[in-house]
């Protein structure tokens, strides 16, 4: 898969996500020509595999984020209420907040207070108007007991693995919302997890992937050193 999407620009990479039917929404597709991978990674931004970002964590691939976004896609209507949890970057964040439109709101958590402060700096190149309006904030907390501050959410986004489903997450979604997370140690998977209108929960298995692990900052600081 890398090396048949890996454009020269954004447009080239997103263009060819699209031909891949890795982005089929058009949605999901006007987010990604929207927001430039160029202002959110240091190093070759439009090729179609992670890439360091500091402190141990990475910036997601490219159809990494297309299949996040578009398994989330029925939730990312305009006005809803999102959470992105390891939001690293800050990239899948402002994606988000494209599809939620001004009336929506995206909530990212990450627990390195650096990756937050890069966060912000990365969304006010290009989107500072979504921190002045509140569309997007930003917060330092550890996300595997979510963010109760603001639940319930139409939709949770985990950008790192987790080592189980967790509870409290899945209490914060709204009945009906959607999480996509990864699982597990070792071997991990995506799971998308539905909580219907009658707060009624399920879990699909969609595909094995290899995330960062949702853990202690300071296990994630001592990976780094
Ligand atoms: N979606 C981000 C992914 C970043 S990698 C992007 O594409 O840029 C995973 C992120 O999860 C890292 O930034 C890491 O700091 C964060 N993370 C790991 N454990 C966490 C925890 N317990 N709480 C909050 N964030 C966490």
């Amino acid at each position: 898969m890398a090396w048949r999407c890996s454009g020269s620009s954004n447009k080239e990479l997103v263009s060819l996500l699209a031909q891949a039917k890795l982005i089929t929404q058009p949605t999901v597709e006007n987010a990604m020509l929207i927001v430039d991978r160029g202002k959110y990674s240091r190093f070759q931004p439009y090729e179609d595999a992670p890439q360091t970002i500091g402190y141990g964590a990475t910036i997601s691939a490219p159809h990494m984020h297309a299949s996040a976004l578009e398994a989330l896609s029925p939730y990312l209507f305009p006005g809803a209420k999102v959470l992105d949890i390891g939001s690293g970057s800050g990239y899948l964040t402002v994606c988000m907040a494209e599809m939620v439109g001004p009336k929506g709101h995206v909530v990212g958590v990450d627990h390195i207070p650096e990756l937050v402060e890069l966060a912000k700096k990365n969304t006010a190149k290009d989107h500072a108007e979504f921190l002045e309006t509140g569309r997007v904030a930003f917060h330092a907390a550890d996300g595997r007991v979510g963010f109760s501050d603001e639940a319930p959410y139409d939709c949770i986004h985990v950008g790192a693995a987790a080592a189980s489903m967790h509870k409290e997450l899945v209490g914060q979604l709204k009945a009906p919302g959607r999480m996509f997370i990864p699982v597990g140690r070792g071997e991990q998977a995506i799971y998308v997890v539905d909580k219907d209108k009658d707060g009624h929960v399920t879990q699909k298995k969609v595909m094995n992937v290899l995330y960062v692990p949702l853990t202690d900052a300071s296990a994630q600081r001592g990976f780094l050193a």
